[in-house]
């Protein structure tokens, strides 16, 4: 997760597929383990797994990273720009992961989830919020508007035109930023008149 303040980009390692992948085999490990001790309907194990679940969303990563958001947008008065997700956000990602189950509940649990927990945020303390569509976000040098050349899979690139370096997650919220002001924005919100 990325995030652009007052020109200081953060990139927080959430680790989102670990937690989720911890999640998934903690579930699967206490199903198994009750389900061969009292069998499958047992009440004993909804406890386990509700007990489970509890603590799980208290350790949520992604209220952590809504409330680091959204507390420095509202300190500043700020508003919050995201990047419109498409409908299958979290592709890329789980493309390398082969289990049906896993890969839905990674998809869930990832992208949509993180908005959604800033979105409640935002509410809650009336920052407003702008999507803004983030096709070519990091293919493009922010500065020079040139294409950014990546090798192999590296997430460090090359402009083309003045051969500085960019991690891509970073040229990509700078242009987030430059098209919410341009006014490319999407949904209700528009940061016309906004700081
Ligand atoms: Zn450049």
């Amino acid at each position: 997760m990325t995030i652009l303040v007052d020109g200081t980009a953060y990139l927080l390692e959430t680790n989102t597929e670990r937690v989720v992948l911890g999640y998934y085999y903690r579930r699967k490990a206490i199903q198994e383990r009750y389900d061969s001790l009292y069998g499958v309907d047992s009440g004993i194990k909804g406890r386990a797994m509700r007990k489970l679940k509890e603590r799980e969303k208290r350790n949520d990563i992604k209220w952590k990273i809504a409330n680091i958001i959204v507390r420095a947008a509202r300190e500043r008065q700020y508003a919050i720009v995201l990047e419109r997700l498409g409908r299958n956000p979290a592709n890329g990602m789980i493309k390398r992961i082969g289990d049906k189950q896993l890969r839905h509940r990674i998809y869930q649990a990832s992208f949509r989830g993180i908005q959604r927990a800033i979105e409640e945020k935002a509410r809650e303390y009336g920052v407003p919020i702008a999507y803004v569509n983030p096709k070519n976000t990091s293919r493009l040098c922010p500065i020079h508007n040139a294409p950014i050349v990546y090798n192999n899979s590296s997430r460090i690139g090359k402009c083309s035109a003045g051969g500085e370096l960019w991690h891509r997650d970073v040229a990509a919220v700078w242009n987030l930023l430059l098209r919410a002001h341009q006014g490319d924005v999407g949904n209700a919100q528009s940061l016309v008149g906004l700081p």
